[in-house]
C-alpha cells in the first residue's frame, strides 16, 4: 500500500453561519459619508451556510453547487473576510473556503455577510489565532453592516449602519415562513428608492420600544402586529409582484408579515410549527418556493474540526 493512503489530509475546520431577519429595519436619512442610519432589530433565523475552509498556497473560493450571482474570485466577500482577519495579524497564509449554501443570494437575508462571519471564525480556529472577540466585531464591521451580526446571533439591536449590535433579551419562538423570489433585489436600488420616498426621513431613527417589550415577553402575536420594515414601500415599489405575495401570506393564520431586509424575501410569522407547516403546504401547492425557518439561534459557530 502506499504511504499516501496514511497521510493525515490537511486540518479543515467548517463553521455554520445563519441567515438574518431584521423585526424592526427602521432608516434614516443618509449621513454624510453615504451610509444610511439605521435602528433595527435582528433576529438569526435557521437557515445557513456552512463555510469550510483548509490552508493552502493561494486564496481561493468554491461552492460546494453553484449559485447563480455568487461571484468565484476575489469579489467574494469570504475571501476579503480571509484576508482581512490574516491583514490583522500581520500574517501571510492563505486558504481555500468551500460554501455550502443554504441562504438564498440577493435575498435580504445576509448571506455574504453569514460567509464572511463564518470564514473569520473557521480561520480563526484552523490557525488557532484567538482574536479577541472586540478585534472580531472590528474586522466584521469593516466587512459589512451585517456582518458583526452574524457572528453575534440570536436577537440583537443593530446601530449605526446596522454593525453597532448588543444582544437584547427574546423569550420568543418564532416559525417563520419565507417566501423566496427567483430574481434578488439590489440593496442599493432599494436605499435608492428609499431616498426617494423619504425626502424627510429622520436623522436618527429610533428602536420600537414595543417591539423589544413584545419580544422579551415571548409575545409572538405582539411581535407579529409590532414589527415593521421602513424598506417595505420601495421594495413593492420596485417590485410590484411583492404585493401578490404580501396578500396570499395575509391570508394564513400568520401573525404578521414582513418583507425580509431589503428583499425580495417574503416573510411570514407563526407561534408554532403546526400552523407554519399548514401555511407552507398549501403555498407549495400553488408552486410557490417556500421554507420553514425557527428563531432566534446561534450566531456563526464551528459544527466541524479536524
Ligand atoms: P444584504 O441584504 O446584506 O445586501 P442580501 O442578503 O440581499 O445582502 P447577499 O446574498 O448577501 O444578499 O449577496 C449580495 C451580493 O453580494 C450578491 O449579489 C453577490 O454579488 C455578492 N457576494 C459576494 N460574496 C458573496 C457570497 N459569499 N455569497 C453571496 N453573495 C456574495
Amino acid at each position: 500500500m502506499s504511504a499516501a493512503v496514511f497521510d493525515d489530509p490537511e486540518p479543515s475546520v467548517t463553521v455554520r453561519a445563519p441567515a438574518k431577519i431584521n423585526l424592526q429595519l427602521g432608516v434614516g436619512a443618509p449621513r454624510a459619508d453615504g451610509f444610511h442610519p439605521l435602528a433595527t432589530i435582528y433576529q438569526a433565523v435557521a437557515l445557513y451556510d456552512d463555510v469550510t475552509v483548509t490552508q493552502s498556497e493561494d486564496w481561493s473560493v468554491r461552492l460546494v453547487e453553484p449559485v447563480d450571482g455568487v461571484p468565484l474570485g476575489e469579489d467574494n466577500i469570504a475571501i476579503r473576510a480571509g484576508r482581512a482577519l490574516v491583514a490583522h495579524h500581520g500574517s501571510d497564509l492563505a486558504a481555500e473556503i468551500v460554501i455550502a449554501k443554504g441562504i438564498p443570494v440577493a435575498g435580504g437575508m445576509a448571506g455574504g455577510s453569514a460567509d464572511a462571519a463564518a470564514t473569520l471564525v473557521a480561520l480563526d480556529r484552523l490557525w488557532e489565532l484567538e482574536t479577541p472577540d472586540d478585534e472580531m466585531l472590528a474586522i466584521a464591521a469593516d466587512l459589512g453592516s451585517d456582518v458583526p451580526f452574524a457572528l453575534v446571533g440570536g436577537t440583537a439591536t443593530g446601530l449605526g449602519r446596522g454593525e453597532v449590535v448588543a444582544p437584547v433579551p427574546d423569550a420568543t419562538e418564532c416559525w417563520w415562513l419565507a417566501v423566496f423570489s427567483h430574481d434578488g433585489l439590489a440593496t442599493p436600488a432599494v436605499y435608492r428608492h428609499f431616498d426617494e420616498l423619504s425626502p424627510d426621513a429622520d436623522a436618527e431613527p429610533r428602536l420600537s420600544a414595543e417591539l423589544l417589550a413584545a419580544l422579551a415577553d415571548g409575545d409572538v402575536g405582539a411581535v407579529g402586529a409590532r414589527m415593521d420594515n421602513d424598506l417595505w414601500a420601495p421594495a413593492r415599489a420596485l417590485r410590484p409582484d411583492l404585493a401578490e405575495t404580501e396578500r396570499m401570506l395575509r391570508g394564513t393564520a400568520a401573525a404578521g408579515v414582513l418583507l425580509s431586509g431589503s428583499g425580495p424575501t417574503m416573510l411570514a410569522l407563526f407561534d408554532n410549527g403546526f400552523s407554519a407547516r399548514g401555511a407552507m403546504a398549501a403555498l407549495q401547492e400553488r408552486g410557490v418556493d417556500c421554507a420553514i425557518a425557527t428563531g432566534p439561534v446561534a450566531g456563526a459557530h464551528v459544527v466541524t474540526y479536524g
